[in-house]
């Protein structure tokens, strides 16, 4: 059984998210996207909490499930508690910015790490991503202080603000972040910015797990990142509710527990190159340079001298212990895997079918003409997971036309352009190049 996880969405109160995300929502959306599992997220904000309690029923040790307000239990997502912090402090010197996600065994115990961290000055009602003045060390002595089961992972990790690797206010190293306490961090998020294979280079996390999760900011943008837990059981046959799922099946597959009966099997990765700090340059002087020639030019501006932003990719150039032509080998179906040791689990990139949509019919993404058949497509098929990995390209293309199949098919193959972002410029990623866009167009005017 393969269950398909985002534990990093948010709730309506963090800052700068859409209102709405709601559970009622949230279910709906992560069952359009065929994602199991979901993040309660934003366990600490105190409104939100509550609803978590009015909203949310126990569905298994740690796993709960949304019921609406006339008492209906939808079935899936099962949910899990969930937070992420915002730590500011000094630390030998130096400013640090960083993202943490706590996940939490029970409401309980959620509820004793709040009020820990409102002990220790937090102040929980300003942000469902609440600002905390607590170091990584600290933060973690308060949750494992309440609770050891508790789960603590760096979130988006090479985000240069927030990241625990980031250039700006991160790390050189977990061990550097979390001390004594840096063997006990069993994983890292790889975040929109970066994909496993650049984790890979990195030797710290080769004991460690690599997951993706969507940092959702609304709803329909759940699941652009995942990962995909598989759970050996004797009879597949059996229903969710009969095998006692449970929130140790998820740590016991993060911590790699060997005697776990859950594993990581896979995630499921946006382009980094979309990221606004994949490469390094400038802006204002239209200078952008990838790794290799940031190696050779080196990282002050040709054109106004002063220094570039760097952008991910120099950092993991700079913390990697090995080099990228080790690592990553893509198979036919599109899953890209590590070869040589370390053996982590691989992965497939994705682009969400929203956009694969939008750019078929040269139009935006939020508009019907990309609404109507996506949920077709839903309906037939069953997902937007399902369509994107599984379903044949001969019936998308007969359920949403020639051009849409075509688009999954290019993107299942890796067969797309792409311009890396810099600087604060998002990049691109386009299923067509415009060459070649300007020839469909052509040919769909001759079938007129
Ligand atoms: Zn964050
Ligand atoms: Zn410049």
């Amino acid at each position: 059984m393969k269950l398909i996880a985002d534990l990093h969405p948010h709730s309506k109160y963090a800052r700068a998210c859409s209102g709405q995300l709601t559970f009622e929502n949230n279910t709906k959306w992560a069952n359009w996207k065929g994602l199991h599992l979901i993040g309660t997220a934003d366990f600490t904000h105190p409104f939100w909490f509550q609803d978590i309690k009015e909203s949310l029923t126990e569905a298994g040790e740690g796993i709960y499930r949304y019921k609406n307000e006339k008492g209906k239990i939808s079935t899936w997502p099962l949910f899990l508690l969930t937070v992420e912090t915002s730590h500011i402090f000094t630390q030998n010197n130096r400013g640090r910015r960083i993202h943490i996600l706590t996940f939490a065994p029970s409401i309980e115990i959620a509820e004793k790490i709040n009020e820990e961290i409102t002990k220790h000055g937090g102040n929980l009602m300003s942000d469902g991503r609440p600002m905390l003045g607590l170091s990584c060390k600290e933060l973690v002595e308060i949750v494992w202080g309440v609770c050891e089961d508790c789960l603590v992972i760096p979130a988006h990790a090479w985000t240069p603000w927030f990241g625990i690797f980031g250039d700006k206010g991160g790390f050189d190293s977990l061990e550097e972040a979390f001390g004594e306490y840096a063997k006990n961090i069993y994983a890292v998020e790889t975040g929109l910015s970066s994909d496993p294979a650049m984790n890979w280079r990195i030797k710290e996390l080769d004991d460690r797990a690599i997951v993706s999760f969507s940092d959702a900011h609304s709803p329909w943008k759940m699941g652009r990142e995942a990962t995909i837990f598989k759970l050996k059981i004797k009879n597949e046959k059996l229903k969710i509710d009969e095998i006692g799922f449970s929130f140790q099946d998820i740590i016991g597959a993060i911590k790699q527990e060997p005697e776990s009966r859950c594993q990581i099997d896979s995630t499921i990765e946006f382009y980094p190159e979309e990221g606004r700090y994949h490469y390094t340059g400038h802006r204002n002087c239209k200078v952008r340079q990838s790794p290799e020639e940031t190696k050779k030019l080196g990282v002050i501006c040709p054109v106004c001298h002063r220094p570039l932003t760097v952008g991910v990719m120099h950092r993991v150039e700079e913390l990697a212990g090995r080099t990228s032509e080790e690592l990553g080998i893509r198979n036919e179906k599109g899953l890209v895997s590590s070869g040589s040791p370390p053996n982590h689990p691989g992965y497939r990139m994705l682009v969400p079918l929203t956009e694969i949509l939008a750019e078929s019919f040269g139009v935006g993404v939020n508009t019907q003409t990309v609404l109507q058949p996506y949920h077709r497509l839903v309906q037939e098929f069953g997902s937007e997971f399902e369509v994107l990995l599984v379903t044949e390209i001969e019936e998308i293309k007969r359920v949403a036309g020639e051009r849409v199949g075509e688009g999954v098919g290019r993107v299942r193959q890796g067969k797309l352009v792409i311009e890396p972002g810099y600087d604060g410029v998002f990049g691109k990623v386009k299923i067509w190049g415009e060459e070649e866009e300007v020839e469909s167009k052509q040919e769909s005017l001759f079938d007129v």
